[in-house]
């Protein structure tokens, strides 16, 4: 007789013992959906079975709080289910369209726009920052927040060209995903060490193995085992700081912020691409970080202006150029933006299709 596979305890559990009763019995079997209003999906499966699907932004880092009000409202105006998207929204599904706009006045009386569907500018996924990792430069949520306040028009209404996907990054190395746009941390200074506490707190040779451009190198200090920098190869990654705390690169004046440009990861209509660089060293100024918010827009704003329906933010830089994105974006361009690496081709042939 065969015998059950003992659970693994570790990995995602299956997602179907929390769906919609609705969504399990049609698991794989939709016939189309289609969109009636900004923030609400209707799927229709080939059984006839119909559900809508309201979509509301949430603030990502939540305090139970604010957890159990978006749960109170899923019992009392949805069935009782809810998911989150990987932009940090929360979907509710609801198999009745009377229900629709109860829940949509619920949600928006609670504080939690409805939106973030097709083409608007969806929540911007960001890394974890200071509440659950060791390396941040930055508060990652804080820009989110402020910069969220002034595209909120945005994100309940459905007028860009294509879908825009936003994205910030508190490190230079990690987590942060390929973007429409992008904010990321960008030290601009190498590491200061804090040489009495090196031989206390860091195992040597994996920071010296950390290092990417092997900048690091074991040295005596004040007659402790410490470690020094060659600061003419550092490029300021920021790599050491997370095995090394003692190597400190956070810094209030040179720690700034940059904006990337034209990642996707979709394979829609053209292949995923890379983001790239296209403005450097803006204040890291919270709480507001206006400068910041102020290049979004206006990246934002012109790609929303100039692009063809359908283009994503990489189309539209294809299409006119970079020396036009920089021209209609009134950027200046420096020799250390976009990607001048001569080996570029190859790391930028990014396509899932496969070629020989
Ligand atoms: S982007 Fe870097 S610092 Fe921020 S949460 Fe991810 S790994 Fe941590
Ligand atoms: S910041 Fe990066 S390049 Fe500089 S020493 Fe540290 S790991 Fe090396």
């Amino acid at each position: 007789m065969a015998t059950m596979r003992t659970p693994i305890e570790s990995g995602v559990p299956d997602n179907k013992q929390f769906l919609h009763p609705l969504m399990l019995r049609n698991y794989g079997n939709w016939k189309y959906h289609d969109r009636p209003r900004p923030g609400v999906l209707h799927h229709v499966a080939h059984s006839g079975d119909e559900i809508w699907t309201v979509r509301a932004g949430t603030q990502r880092q939540m305090d139970v709080y604010t957890v159990r009000k978006l749960c109170d409202i899923a019992d009392q105006f949805a069935d009782g289910h809810v998911r989150f998207t990987i932009r940090s929204n929360i979907e509710y599904m609801v198999s009745d369209p009377a229900r629709v706009e109860p829940l949509i006045g619920a949600l928006t009386g609670a504080g939690f726009p409805v939106g973030g569907t097709g083409n608007s500018v969806s929540s911007i996924a960001h890394t974890q920052g200071w509440l659950h990792c060791d390396i941040p430069g930055t508060d990652a949520s804080g820009a989110v927040k402020a910069l969220m306040d002034d595209l909120h028009a945005e994100f309940i209404k459905e007028e860009m060209p294509n879908r825009v996907h936003l994205s910030t990054s508190c490190c230079e190395i990690n987590c942060g995903g390929q973007a429409d746009i992008a904010i990321v941390v960008q030290h601009t200074k190498p590491p200061k060490i804090n040489h009495d506490l090196v031989a206390n707190v860091c195992e040597r040779p994996s920071v010296v193995a950390r290092c990417p451009v092997a900048a690091i190198r074991p040295a005596m200090v004040n007659g402790k085992p410490s470690l020094e920098i060659d600061e003419s190869k550092c490029m300021c990654c920021g790599a050491c700081y997370p095995p090394c705390p003692p190597m400190q690169i956070n810094d209030p004046e040179s720690s700034k912020l940059a904006i990337w440009v034209g990642g996707k990861n979709s394979n829609a209509r053209g292949k995923p691409t890379f983001m790239k660089m296209v403005a450097s060293g803006l204040p890291n100024n919270p709480p507001r970080w206006p400068e910041v918010s102020a290049m979004v827009k206006k990246i934002l704003y012109t790609y929303k202006e100039d692009a063809r329906s359908w283009e994503r933010v990489s189309d539209w830089i294809e299409r006119i150029g970079w020396p036009q994105f920089f021209e209609k974006c009134d950027l200046p361009f420096t020799k250390y933006l976009i990607d001048d690496w001569r080996g570029s081709r190859a790391s930028l042939n990014a396509s899932t299709h496969i070629r020989f």
